[in-house]
């Protein structure tokens, strides 16, 4: 098996819609951004881990929905996007994978989690804050957060550096 080996961790949010979405992490990072999801053997490995029926849509399709998701849960933007994929999946498509998949992200839109939802200030995956303050700011505090400190630490360790030569 060639494909990406989808592991327990990348399945943070134990939900479909914001999982499918993080197949891409480092979102929007210059050389670092990475795209798991981009091809049919990949979508299907996905699909097998998150217990649903392996998609019947294309590559394109599957990847349209899991911009139109992500656009909307980070930003705000692509509502009509995501709306209209949901429309033609249920009417004319019937894709019981992307059924599955933006039925929750329409739930979850609809839901008082949609407020809640966070992009990781490391990986840049999207999570639901289920903190009292509703203040985390990583996607794992564990992963994600110790790594945020580390570059601090090694960033200010290079000023001092640089500063004393
Ligand atoms: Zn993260």
């Amino acid at each position: 098996m060639t494909g990406f080996h989808w592991h327990d961790h990348h399945f943070i949010n134990r939900q479909p819609a914001l999982d499918f979405a993080n197949m891409v992490v480092w979102r929007g990072q210059p050389g670092r951004e990475e795209d798991r999801g981009g091809s049919a053997e990949n979508l299907a490995g996905w699909a097998v881990f998150a217990g649903l029926s392996p998609p019947m849509s294309s590559v394109d399709r599957c990847v349209a929905a899991r911009e139109a998701i992500d656009g909307y849960f980070r930003s705000g933007a692509g509502w009509p996007a995501l709306a209209t994929l949901y429309a033609e999946t249920l009417t004319e498509n019937r894709d019981t994978f992307l059924t599955t998949i933006l039925h929750q992200a329409m739930t979850l839109a609809f839901s008082p989690d949609a407020k809640r939802v966070r992009v990781c200030g490391n990986c840049g995956w999207l999570f639901i804050d289920r903190t009292r303050n509703a203040n985390k700011r990583w996607c794992i505090t564990g992963v994600c957060g110790s790594r945020a400190k580390a570059r601090r630490y090694y960033a200010r360790k290079k000023e001092r550096i640089s500063a004393s030569t």
